[in-house]
């Protein structure tokens, strides 16, 4: 994967998601009134180009993978950490945005750093009813360094069990971590796509990881540009800067660091900050 197909993956992600956050927990925009640009408001009230919780732990672990040179899960998990308890990581300096899922594996975990018995990092809980897209919503740093396929889905399986372990999570990390690599779909996931000509009003964009999936593909199948695919992803609202995150990285894989229009990346909060940063990462060799 070259680099700037590996950088239009992480800033696809963040831009995704600020373009995504005012429209959080919304219903979706009739098409005459769809978002198009950055805006402020919403239930976190954003500001312009503001993301959330997605960016902040992707880019978490972003900063991990650069300074261990490995997938280090219990120093992936001290940073997601020092996101959640100090604001590290934050467009605020601290956090006002996250999961349920991931806020109950972080509390479980950051109780064990204090122990001096060893306990592991892996905190997702595997009922299904924890299959939220917590997890899929950062993994654009994992694939940035992933040696070949098969790695990828090692160290997505990873990073999702640190906070999601149900196996719904784990599939769909799998599949988005293999589309991911190979920068398109693939045709034995064919069966976990929405039909193309699916009515709009039936694209669902809960906090499902299913959902989420789902949404991401069908903007990116049904759009020829970075930006239509964001567009058409964040306006099905409800949880719009995750399908719009993942949507995202999809597309800014696709088409590319230099594809993404000049108005996104002007305008996003920390553009430089997280430019350096995947611009680190890709050029990171992974032990
Ligand atoms: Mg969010």
């Amino acid at each position: 994967m070259d680099n700037d197909k590996k950088i239009g993956m992480f800033l696809g992600l963040a831009i995704g998601d600020a373009l995504g956050a005012p429209l959080e927990f919304k219903a979706a925009p009739p098409s005459d009134k769809f978002l198009k640009k950055f805006t402020t408001g919403g239930v976190h009230n954003v500001s312009i180009g503001e993301w959330t919780d997605d960016t902040s732990m992707a880019l978490a672990m972003a900063k991990s993978l650069i300074e261990k040179q490995s997938f280090d899960a219990d120093d992936i998990m001290q940073k997601f950490c020092n996101w959640y308890l100090k604001g590290e990581y934050s467009t605020r300096g601290r956090c006002f945005d996250i999961g349920g899922t991931v806020a109950v594996a972080l509390r479980s975990y950051s109780k064990t750093l204090d122990s001096d018995e060893y306990l592991h990092p892996y905190r997702g809980r595997t009922s299904k009813d924890t299959s939220g897209n917590g997890a899929l919503m950062r993994m654009a740093p994992v694939i940035m360094i992933a040696k070949n396929s098969s790695h990828a889905v090692q160290l997505a399986t990873q990073q999702t069990m640190l906070t999601h372990g149900s196996n719904l999570c784990i599939q769909y990390s799998i599949m988005l971590a293999e589309e991911l690599y190979k920068g398109s779909t693939l045709a034995k996931y064919d069966n976990y796509k929405l039909p193309l000509d699916i009515n709009t009003n039936d694209v669902m964009s809960g906090g499902f990881v299913k959902e989420t999936y789902e949404a991401a593909w069908w903007a990116f199948s049904t759009t020829d540009s970075f930006e239509d695919c964001i567009i058409k992803a964040v306006n099905r609202g409800h949880d719009a800067d995750t399908t719009g995150a993942v949507a995202g990285m999809i597309a800014g894989r696709f088409y590319g660091h230099e594809n993404i229009p000049q108005y996104f990346k002007e305008n996003l909060m920390w553009y430089k900050e997280l430019l350096k940063t995947a611009k680190e990462l890709s050029q990171t060799v992974f032990n």
